[in-house]
């Protein structure tokens, strides 16, 4: 029946959780030696170790106090010492102490059983054998039948003096049997409760402020470890609450069973709690996944406990929290140590937490079982800890909030740096489609706008928008000569050159390429070698001088990788309102203006609206060209070469002319142009074609046998059609092709190199010669030109005609002709004027010769006839 203390401790485990392993070393044990508790006034708190006696009761029959205390029944009481736990003990236990009051008064004591979660607590006070006080009380009971208001059960008794007296208890309960005594001098009791209550409230209070500020923390920010912090903060306060009875006290005096029920749930549900947050906290979902899972199903476990702690019969339902729970504390440990040890600085704060408040638990057992003392602050161990570790973990939140919103600002600060890279690329990229590529001048659209923006803040009268034109000339040569990498520096630095030039005028305006105003542009880059510049004027005759600094400025020679250059310049320009009411008419007006400002004489042109006249004038000379090929209203005239050393006949230069029925004679020079541009080049071409071979034909057939040289244009070398044309007009006007000498420009021969080279080659091959026109004027390497398949070189006319007074251009002569001879060229002079010109190419080894000096050019009949008598004319002169 009876059964001893030490087999019932080591079957079953405390349940004052989670105090696992302490509880089995608070055994109490067994001893023979009965002694008496004297109740002595000098020690107003008494803590019972020794002194007492038990006997269990066992299952089958309930015992009455008169059964515990017939003397059959006196060898079943066994005493016992230290802290009395039974752990799991389902029968009731009866208790006897012996008291003696030694004082002559009597004495008022209160009993405290200090664990509150007792079922059932019969307490008898015995004086004399007789029974003096008796109370019913316990869980089961209502919170209001308790003899004193208070968490735990305190009894009062009195002893009287000068007596001996016994107490017996019956104890019986679902849990943890467990019943640690004090025995109070009441006033002393009433102090250490308000000190309790002190502690206990400000206890609760700090974790209830600390939950509820959490949980809006978390509604502001979010933060799912909130969350969880919060719940374990609530479940703390609930466990601590129910664990020390003061749930029953205030909140469900007339529940037991819930009260019961609330202790079992509400530390499951803490633990759930605290598995979640500790996962959220030590981010081991992304540090230590294994860990993660663990937890988690952990925390799955403690949710089944939870429904278990509800559902089960309190002992079997205490016994698996606590033995869960158990292992969540050493899995919660181990977890928080290994985050640590990997450098998780949030997982020492978690250990230091989490051990601290496991420390109290510990000590708060410890107390519990009188181990470590007295009541007061030791008592409030698990309070203690578990408000330090709050502490400890909100302190870790936050720094960790800290350092998270610090990451958060860089990757913000970095984000909003690439966020300002892409808008300055993206406003670079509308920048540069308002920018020359080249010289990053702000280009012919970034001008219309800027010309608009211009005329509409220009004042209503008075001020007139001038808009200039400047293009540079002979720049393909420059390209051919330089190459395009040193023309585009040179475009460059001249651009820059001109800008700063226009910006020191003071009747300038700003030109900008973009939004981001940049005062130091005052050009525009329109297209090719085009700018353009614009300015307010009050007299439009102030343009005239402005245009010619702007040309000087230009035309000023520049030092160029250890070259002295000058580049020639045409300007035009045009004015707002006087004669372009709009941007698109300014421009177009400025374009004519320096197109008719295209010559030596007159580089600068300011618009006129004649011009623009002339302008339609070429209109109707195209239609009226076209009409004149289809009706065979242009003529020919031939200007004859002679041989340089013997002055014999050498060939024919064909050279185009056109009477205008109402214009009179209109110079090649203007018309040629406007056929190229119209289209017109191919049939104007096979016009010339056909009628210089049908006249060669018939100057070999009167015995003239030599060459005839075609002028053709870069238009023709572009035409697929042209080898076809000249091989089948050859054919059919019966004339050997070697006969035939097609003269292109130097800078015709230039432009579109490979393509030129192809069409040449293929001329060549039909045995066609090919010369070089107005050699000297294009820059142009020879280095290239000797890739070309060319028989013959002609000196420019310009070279030629004052050679015979001009040392400059008789050393150019003479070099070009010592030049290409070495190279195995025909050399042709052209545009010899004078008797000396001609001695002096002759003496220079010229091979063949050309100008007004010798003939002029003349109709087909007279040419004949002069080179008929000429024969004699210059023979004698070789
Ligand atoms: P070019 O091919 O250089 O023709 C030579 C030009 O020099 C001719 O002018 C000729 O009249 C002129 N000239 C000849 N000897 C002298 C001289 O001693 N002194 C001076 N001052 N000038 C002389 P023209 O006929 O006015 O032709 C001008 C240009 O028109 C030609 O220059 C040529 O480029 C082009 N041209 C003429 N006819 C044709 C043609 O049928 N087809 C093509 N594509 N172009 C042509
Ligand atoms: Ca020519
Ligand atoms: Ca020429």
């Amino acid at each position: 029946m009876l059964r001893l203390p030490e087999l019932s401790m080591v079957r079953r485990l405390p349940v004052a959780w989670p105090a696992i392993a302490v509880g089995t070393l608070l055994i109490a044990w067994a001893t023979c030696a009965q002694t008496t508790i004297e109740l002595n006034p000098e020690q107003p708190r008494f803590m019972i170790d020794e002194g007492v006696e038990y006997l269990i009761e066992g299952p089958d029959r309930r015992l009455s106090l008169d059964d515990v205390r017939s003397p059959e029944r006196s060898d079943d009481w066994t005493a016992i010492s230290g802290v009395i736990n039974f752990g799991f003990q389902r029968d009731a236990v009866w208790y006897r102490l012996d008291l003696r009051n030694t004082t002559p008064e009597s004495l008022t004591r209160h009993l405290e059983i200090r664990y509150p979660l007792l079922t059932r607590v019969d307490f008898h006070h015995v004086v004399d054998d007789q029974l003096v006080t008796h109370y019913a009380t316990g869980l089961a009971q209502s919170f209001r039948e308790r003899p004193i208001n208070y968490r735990t059960f305190v009894l009062p008794f009195s002893a009287p003096g000068d007596s001996s007296s016994q107490i017996y208890l019956r104890i019986q309960t679902n849990g943890s049997h467990q019943v640690p005594m004090v025995i109070w001098d009441p006033g002393e009791f009433l102090q250490a409760a308000q000190d309790d209550l002190l502690i206990h409230g400000m206890f609760y209070g700090t974790l209830l402020i600390m939950a509820v500020f959490v949980l809006l923390l978390y509604a502001s920010i979010r933060e799912r470890s909130l969350i969880y912090f919060s719940g374990v903060l609530f479940g703390l306060v609930i466990s601590t609450a129910a664990l020390h009875g003061t749930t029953f006290q205030y909140l469900l005096p007339n529940s037991p069973q819930v009260q019961e029920r609330l202790m079992l749930t509400a530390i499951p549900m803490t633990v759930v709690f605290f598995c979640m947050f500790c996962a959220s906290f030590l981010q081991l979902g992304e540090r230590l996944p294994k860990a993660n899972r663990l937890v988690v199903g952990t925390a799955g476990c403690m949710l089944i406990a939870f429904v278990a702690g509800a559902l089960l019969p309190y002992h079997l339902a205490a016994e698996a929290i606590l033995w869960l729970s158990a292992i969540v504390c050493i899995i919660l440990l181990a977890v928080g140590g290994l985050s640590a040890l990997r450098g998780n600085r949030n997982g020492i704060y978690f250990v230091i937490a989490w051990s601290t408040l496991l420390g109290g638990i510990i000590v708060n057992v410890l107390n519990l079982g009188g181990l470590t003392g007295r009541y007061g602050i030791i008592g409030m161990s698990l309070e203690g800890g578990a408000v330090f570790a709050a502490a400890v973990f909100a302190v870790a939140l936050g720094e960790r909030f800290r350092r998270e919103t610090a990451a958060w600002m860089r990757e913000h600060k970095k984000h909003l740096t690439s966020l300002r890279r892409q808008r300055e690329a993206e406003r670079q990229v509308v920048e540069s489609a308002r920018q020359h590529r080249l010289t990053g001048l702000p280009n012919r659209v970034a001008l219309e706008q800027c010309l608009q923006n211009q005329i509409n803040e220009l004042p209503a009268a008075g001020q007139h928008l001038a808009l200039v034109m400047l293009h540079l000339k002979n720049f393909d040569d420059l390209n051919r000569t330089l190459g395009h990498e040193y023309a585009d520096q040179l475009l460059t630095t001249l651009a820059r050159r001109l800008n700063d030039g226009v910006v020191q005028i003071p009747q300038s305006m700003t030109i900008a390429p973009s939004s981001s105003d940049k005062p130091d542009h005052a050009l525009a880059h329109v297209e090719g070698v085009t700018f353009a510049c614009s300015f307010t004027v009050e007299e439009p005759e102030l343009m005239t001088s402005i245009m010619q600094h702007l040309a000087d400025n230009v035309q000023q020679p520049l030092d160029f990788e250890q070259m002295h250059l000058s580049v020639g310049v045409v300007c035009g320009c045009a004015y707002y309102p006087d004669d372009s009411q709009d941007v698109g008419t300014l421009l177009r007006h400025a374009f004519i203006a320096y197109g008719s400002a295209d010559t030596d004489v007159r580089p600068l042109a300011i618009y006129r609206h004649d011009e623009n006249l002339h302008n339609a004038h070429r209109l109707t000379l195209m239609t009226d060209l076209k009409q004149a090929i289809d009706n065979d209203n242009l003529s020919l005239v031939f200007q004859p070469q002679v041989r340089g050393d013997s002055g014999e006949y050498f060939g024919m230069e064909t050279l185009l002319r056109w009477e205008h029925p109402r214009q009179g004679f209109i110079p090649p020079d203007q018309f040629i142009p406007v056929a190229e541009r119209s289209g017109l080049m191919p049939a104007l071409t096979a016009w010339v074609l056909d009628k210089a071979l049908a006249s060669h034909k018939r100057f070999e057939q009167a015995g003239l046998l030599g060459t005839i040289s075609v002028n053709i244009s870069p238009v023709n070398l572009r035409d697929d059609g042209f080898l076809e044309l000249v091989r089948s007009t050859l054919e059919k006007h019966q004339v050997e092709p070697h006969r035939l000498v097609l003269e292109v420009t130097e800078t015709a021969a230039m432009r579109e190199f490979e393509r030129t080279l192809k069409v040449l080659r293929s001329l060549n091959d039909l045995n066609i010669q090919i010369s070089i026109d107005d050699f000297g004027t294009g820059h142009s390497s020879l280095a290239y030109l000797r890739r070309l398949p060319v028989q013959e070189i002609k000196i420019d006319r310009s070279f030629v005609m004052e050679m015979d007074r001009n040392q400059d251009d008789l050393t150019i002569v003479r070099t070009i002709i010592d030049m290409c001879h070495n190279l195995g060229y025909r050399i042709v002079a052209e545009g010899i004027e004078s008797d000396r010109s001609l001695q002096l190419l002759r003496e220079m080894g010229c091979d063949v010769a050309q100008g007004y000096f010798i003939a002029r050019p003349l109709p087909p009949d007279q040419a004949e006839s002069w080179v008929q008598q000429s024969g004699t004319q210059h023979s004698g002169e070789q």
